[in-house]
């Protein structure tokens, strides 16, 4: 199978919608990073999302919708507190998990009586679930364990051969993937994955908000995750990654003794301190930016040659808790405190 890239022009966003309403596979841009879409009706479809990106059958899928309406035809319930999010931060990047309707099929929630629902902000994919005229399941769109596309250029580089087709519509502006939400009551919700929407902004609609345990521990395997894809190894460069909790100076010092076979990941103006080749992902203390960022440093890394890479510690406040989120498990959670 040829793999297109196809600019998304009204004719073009139309052939996606064809393929989509046959059973197929779609590289899509969304706000947050591409999603690779399969009507979220049509379990076989389904299979092939699962097949192309060779992701664990344990892990569900977020299913995009394009409208209120539609939330209540994959809902089973839709809570008042529900509602007050999705006032906020609908369309754009926030999912959350509902009680499933009879119309989902358990091919989508990977067995999971719930599903994870999100109304993107992006134009085309908005404009592509218009023209599907249903919802379309999607998770990100590379091969598993690698690091989530945020241009339609990674996603080629990852599935060119396995899908018929990615709609281009540039890199993505969030860069990392959406925020993920269980709603306990009308007070009380878990975050299951940071993203954009951080937890003082989801505290404006719903007053108590905790981490999950996943979001900064290693689960074992076996041990029961709220949110199953933080199980799995993710968004990994093939070299080592190692997070360095350290400042400047003392990051320096570590990488110049290890610095046999290794390469650091740096914030933007650090590189020529160091005697080791560099990925930068933004100025330290801006999270926005050093988000449209890290996917692309760290398939980057991929390109240096290194067997282990050094990274800089995030800060954790705000946006940065999702930065340093998917630098853990990019890391496999291996910290060195200095
Ligand atoms: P991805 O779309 O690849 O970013 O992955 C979607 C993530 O959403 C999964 O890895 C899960 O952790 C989470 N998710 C999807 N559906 C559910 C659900 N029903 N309950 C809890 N988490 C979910
Ligand atoms: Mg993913």
């Amino acid at each position: 199978m040829d793999t297109k890239v196809l600019l998304p022009t009204e004719e073009n966003i139309a052939l996606a919608a064809s393929l989509l309403n046959s059973g197929e596979v779609v590289g899509m841009p969304t706000e947050t990073v591409y999603g690779l879409a399969a009507s979220a009706y049509d379990p076989l479809a389904v299979e092939k999302i699962f097949r192309a990106k060779g992701r664990p059958q344990d892990n569900p899928l977020i299913v995009h919708i394009h409208s209120m309406e539609q939330l209540g035809e994959v809902a089973a319930r839709v809570p008042d507190c529900a509602l007050r999010l999705a006032e906020r931060f609908w369309p754009g990047p926030l999912t959350m998990i509902f009680e499933k309707s009879e119309k989902i099929p358990l091919a989508v929630t990977a067995g999971l009586s719930t599903v994870a629902v999100r109304f993107p902000s992006h134009k085309v994919a908005r404009a592509l679930l218009e023209a599907a005229g249903m919802p379309l399941a999607a998770p990100s769109a590379n091969l598993s364990g690698r690091p989530s596309p945020t241009t339609a250029n990674h996603v080629y580089n990852d599935l060119n051969g396995r899908i018929p087709a990615i709609l281009d519509g540039g890199a993505c502006e969030v860069g990392l993937e959406s925020t993920v939400v269980l709603l306990r009551d009308e007070e009380n919700a878990a975050l299951l994955r940071p993203g954009a929407v951080t937890v003082q902004m989801l505290e404006e609609a719903i007053p108590h908000v905790v981490l999950d345990k996943g979001v900064l521990q290693a689960l074992s395997p076996g041990e029961q995750a709220l949110s199953p894809g933080m199980l799995h190894r993710h968004y990994s460069p093939r070299a080592n990654l190692v997070i360095v909790d350290s400042d400047f100076q003392s990051f320096c010092a570590f990488v110049e003794s290890h610095a046999e076979g290794a390469g650091a990941m740096v914030f933007d103006g650090e590189e020529s301190a160091l005697p080791v080749p560099c990925v930068t992902f933004g100025r330290q203390g801006d999270p926005i930016i050093q988000a449209r960022l890290l996917f692309s440093a760290l398939r980057a890394v991929d390109g240096m040659g290194v067997r282990t890479i050094y990274a800089r510690m995030p800060d954790q406040e705000g946006m940065g808790l999702a930065i340093y989120n998917r630098l853990l498990r990019a890391a496999g959670f291996e910290v060195i405190t200095l």
